[in-house]
């Protein structure tokens, strides 16, 4: 169906205005239907409502930006050498396949299929299996909107069949995917025989760099939130913090005490900050991965239990733990635990802090905190990541590029640049001659 939209259907050849109202209506449907989508993805994935609605509206952001867009996605004209006139024309690839996770599933289906509908393919989104349901609800959406038939298809079903077989399927041109770096590894091999184009974000290990002149009120009260929001669910999640020695004891009891001061509970309580885990499994890895911490040396410093709290019984709680003195080579400083655990790492100068930074597979997000603007530029330069936050965590901004370094992806999404993801660049010569 896909396929045959994109060969004989109107969609990419609608002139862009016309495109662009699609668009807007898209997010303008899914803000009227905001609480009823947000109410579902926190069902869906066990996310507290206000995280919910925030991302529901920011996915009606996301297809406003790139309903904007798209009279702004145009080729170059090139003074090439031969007498002629030469240019290029951005043309879409055909049929998309967006792959997407379960820790942010209407989101992510948002940040991929915005821009891979404004540059004029047709797509099918599989959500994760545990995960479909906010996708159906975008499906409507897009239905609601008067998308023609067959641009919009959505499969659910596990990843081992329905996704493996977009991967490998000869009339997808391209995957873009958000998921575990091992997945994208079996993508991109199922992705090999059709030469597909792939973009993928994959998994992380973000740093978050105290220096000893931060504001260390500030750092400490924001940054529990940047590794334990969505559960420490996060590609992004501020999983390792490096703090320097002068500051390690005082950073750490105010992060211990902000820690202890989360609410963690009923996902649909509007107060509540931390919900529960994905599923059962999940939670055992994560603690799996705490009891390793403390066989490899760490000290937990606080939670890793399983709440007591009668409010808390149906569900895979677990109260944000966080392991002090643990050394950047422990498995757990090292392997994405993807669950609510905070690794604490000391560091002598900066030049230990970059290098214990960059000691990681990954290179996805990361933030660093300083009131010397030079050191926050000199640092910000040597680290190897897609993102990174100065005297903030924020990761995400829908205008700028999204992505990551060495095992945490290929491509950048966001901004103008995920244009050029779901674009072929022909290149024209006119012969003057
Ligand atoms: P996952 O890799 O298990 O699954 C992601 C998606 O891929 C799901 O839809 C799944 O069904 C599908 N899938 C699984 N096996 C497949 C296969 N062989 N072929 C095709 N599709 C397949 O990931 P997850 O557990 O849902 O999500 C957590 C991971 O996602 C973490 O590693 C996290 O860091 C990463 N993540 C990255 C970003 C980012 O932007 N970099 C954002 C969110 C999550």
């Amino acid at each position: 169906a896909a396929h045959r939209a994109f060969e004989e259907g109107p969609w990419p050849r609608l002139r862009s205005p016309e495109r662009a109202r699609f668009l807007f209506t898209i997010a303008r449907l899914i803000r009227e239907r905001l609480e009823e989508i947000a109410t579902v993805e926190t069902q869906n994935v066990g996310k507290p409502i206000r995280d919910s609605r925030d991302e529901v509206g920011a996915a009606a952001d996301c297809f406003e930006y790139y309903a904007g867009a798209i009279p702004r996605i145009f080729g170059e004209t090139i003074p090439v050498a031969s007498p002629g006139l030469d240019f290029t024309l951005r043309e879409p690839i055909g049929v998309v396949a967006l792959i997407v996770p379960w820790n942010f599933p209407f989101i992510m289906a948002a940040w991929k299929g915005a821009p891979a509908l404004a540059t004029g393919n047709t797509v099918i989104l599989k959500p994760a299996s545990y995960t479909p349901l906010s996708a159906l609800l975008l499906g409507e959406v897009c239905q609601a909107a008067g998308v023609p038939p067959g641009v919009v298809n959505i499969i659910t079903g596990p990843g081992s069949t329905a996704g493996a077989s977009l991967a490998g399927h000869p009339l997808v041109g391209k995957i873009a995917f958000t998921g575990e770096t091992d997945t994208g590894k079996q993508i991109m091999h199922l992705a090999a025989d059709s030469i597909k184009k792939v973009s993928l974000e994959l998994g992380g290990k973000s740093p978050n760099i105290i220096f000893d002149d931060a504001d260390l009120d500030e750092a400490a009260n924001t940054s529990a939130l940047a590794v334990f929001g969505n559960a420490g669910q996060d590609c992004c999640a501020r999983s390792r913090a490096f703090v320097h020695q002068r500051v390690y004891d005082v950073f750490l009891d105010k992060f211990v005490a902000r820690t202890r001061s989360l609410k963690v509970g009923d996902p649909m309580d509007p107060e509540t900050e931390v919900g529960p885990l994905i599923s059962p499994s999940q939670r055992e890895r994560v603690l799996g991965y705490i009891r390793l911490g403390q066989e490899e040396g760490a000290r937990l410093a606080c939670g890793g239990d399983i709440p007591t709290d009668p409010g808390c019984a149906r569900g895979s709680y677990l109260l944000p733990a966080v392991l002090a003195n643990v050394q950047n080579r422990m498995r757990v400083a090292q392997e994405e635990i993807f669950g609510p655990v905070l690794c604490v790492i000391p560091f002598r100068d900066e030049d230990e802090a970059v290098r214990l930074t960059n000691e990681s597979i990954y290179g996805l997000s990361g933030s660093l905190w300083t009131r010397d603007i030079g050191r926050a530029i000199r640092v910000a330069k040597r680290i190897r990541t897609g993102v990174l936050s100065v005297n903030c965590n924020r990761s995400v901004h829908i205008e700028a590029p999204f992505g990551g370094y060495k095992l945490s992806g290929i491509g950048r999404e966001l901004g103008m640049h995920a244009l050029s993801l779901y674009t072929e660049v022909k290149n024209v010569f006119i012969s003057t001659g």
